[in-house]
């Protein structure tokens, strides 16, 4: 065993700390203004619907800056 087995991560959806086993990460482009400037991996509880459709909807610069 090492320590990792004590890994705890934040889900970006609800902000719990969970187990390593708990989190699932997505992997979706990063849109700035409409263009794609890299990666952002967003963490969710595998275990909680709530958390598993929010990481669908969820953007680190969503909101802050909607064109239409
Ligand atoms: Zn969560």
């Amino acid at each position: 065993m090492t320590l990792d087995a004590f890994k705890t991560w934040k889900c970006h959806i609800c902000k719990e700390e969970r187990p390593d086993d708990k989190i699932s990460v997505v992997t979706k482009p990063l849109v700035i203004n409409g263009q794609t400037v890299g990666d952002q991996n967003i963490r969710y509880c595998n275990d909680r619907p709530a958390c598993i459709e929010g990481a669908k909807e969820f953007s680190f610069f969503k909101g802050k800056r909607e064109e239409r």
